[in-house]
């Protein structure tokens, strides 16, 4: 439970010597309450202090950090549902491979790993790890298809067995790639633990009910490990949806800490992909930390990472493209403009549109703050002021010999503003929806609009 600012101060001097940069010990009491302060910056303040409120700055759900160069994040999450604030560290999409697999297929799936793309809004995005599951008995086996898993991804592993010595010696054979050891049991902790932190890696811990993985992380961080993940198998798809809800709540609501971990989950293996979507889905939507699918389909991780960056995407920072002028296709000067707002969405789904209709044209993207058409209209970033300064300023009049803008149809009002501030120019009013562009254009070549060579 997060300490009120009385609370604090009772641990604090009350000497009030203002070393902190606070007039009083209260007033440096009600920063460290709202986390505006650290307990460090007041020089005097006694070990019981630094440990409790140590303790209490604790992020609720502790981030983990993997790959050699640690860019792959997950967790420090705060909030329960996205528009509270935001999420931070979206799910890492894993995909298994068994040790027993043909060396065929541990190679085409392994590549498949490697090449995968997703060009999204700008983005591309990737595959983030590979797993890597013992089903046979020879450790050496194991340890062998782990490195190659390793050597030719670069990306961090899960390696998943029931025995201590295959994860050790796969452990061993990719240290370096901090990547995930799972899953120390009740039983195997110690040995686990000890295999994890001597060869930098994360440990999961995996418990047949809520009250032993408890018992069993408290042990952990009592050693001062911290590089923990929670796996939690459920019985079924409602099972998983209530046990994330119910842990993620417990660290955020309640800070019980040993909670307080990244989740790892390994989706059951079936020939349904519909069943592998939905679960894989549900760990996208509801706090999944690291979720291996248990093949490796395109379709599907095209479908999972779409709803991931929704999800992920930061509703209080539209994601924009770069203010500036882009040709779409190979325009000529004569080829016709077209303005639109910086908001991503809506840049991607202009230019698509202009693409899908067969010609080639010059796409205006003035500053709008990522807002969208209406949005940046109706806040003064999309006037026919804005539009003739970015264009003039851009240089767009000696670029192109065109003198006819296409306006998006929402924001027809500003046509006139736009011909008084760009003398010389014919503003004409395009389609209210980007999905009526082609018949736009048809229409203007038709009237000799638009160049037909475009
Ligand atoms: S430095 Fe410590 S003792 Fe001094 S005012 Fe700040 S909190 Fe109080």
């Amino acid at each position: 439970m997060a300490l009120t600012g009385l609370q604090i101060q009772k641990l604090l001097p009350k000497t009030n010597c203002r070393e902190c940069g606070s007039n009083t010990c209260m007033a440096f009491a009600m920063k460290l309450a709202a986390k505006k302060a650290e307990i460090a910056e007041c020089p005097y303040a006694s070990p019981e202090a630094i440990q409790v409120l140590g303790a209490a700055s604790e992020p609720p759900v502790r981030g983990i950090a993997l790959g050699p160069d640690r860019m792959l994040k997950l967790g420090e999450e705060t909030v329960l549902y996205r528009h509270e604030k935001t999420f931070f560290h979206q799910t890492a999409l894993a995909v298994n491979i068994n040790d027993t697999d043909s060396s065929g297929m541990i190679k085409q799936t392994l590549t498949a790993i490697r090449d995968y793309r997703l060009e999204r809004v700008g983005e591309t995005i990737r595959i983030d790890m590979a797993a890597v599951t013992q089903r046979g008995t020879d450790v050496n086996a194991f340890a062998e298809v782990a490195t190659k898993a390793w050597k030719t991804t670069g990306l961090p592993l899960v390696l998943r067995s029931g025995s201590p010595a295959a994860l050790r010696a796969a452990a061993i054979a990719i240290k370096g790639s901090r990547s995930v050891l799972a899953a120390a049991t009740q039983e195997t902790l110690d040995e686990l633990h000890s295999i994890a932190k001597d060869n930098d890696h994360i440990l999961a811990v995996t418990a047949p009910d809520l009250d032993s993985l408890f018992g069993c992380v408290a042990k952990l961080r009592e050693s001062g490990f911290q590089d923990i993940l929670l796996q939690f198998q459920a019985s079924s798809l409602a099972a998983q949806f209530q046990t994330n809800s119910a842990m993620r709540r417990a660290a955020l609501k309640d800070a019980v800490k040993p909670l307080g971990y990244p989740f790892l989950r390994f989706l059951q293996d079936t020939d349904d992909l519909l069943k592998i979507a939905a679960a894989a889905i549900t760990e996208i939507d509801k706090y999944g930390g690291i979720c291996v699918l248990p093949v490796f389909d395109p379709a599907l991780m095209a479908a999972l990472m779409t709803l991931r960056l929704n999800i992920y995407t930061d509703p209080q920072k539209p994601i924009q493209v770069e203010p500036k002028v882009y040709p779409i296709g190979e325009p000529r000067p004569d080829s016709p403009v077209f303005v639109t707002t910086n908001f991503s969405l809506t840049y991607f789904t202009v230019s698509g549109e202009i693409e899908n209709s067969g010609t080639s044209a010059w796409l205006v993207v003035p500053e709008c703050e990522g807002m969208s058409v209406l949005t940046a209209w109706a806040a003064g970033k999309f006037s026919g002021a804005s539009i003739a300064k970015f264009v003039k300023g851009v240089g767009l009049e000696n670029q192109v010999s065109t003198r006819e803008i296409v306006i998006p149809g929402y924001v027809a009002q500003i046509s006139g503003e736009l011909e008084e501030n760009l003398p010389g120019w014919k503003v004409l009013v395009g389609p209210q929806d980007a999905a009526d562009i082609e018949s736009f254009v048809k229409m203007q070549k038709s009237k000799g609009k638009v160049q037909n060579g475009d």
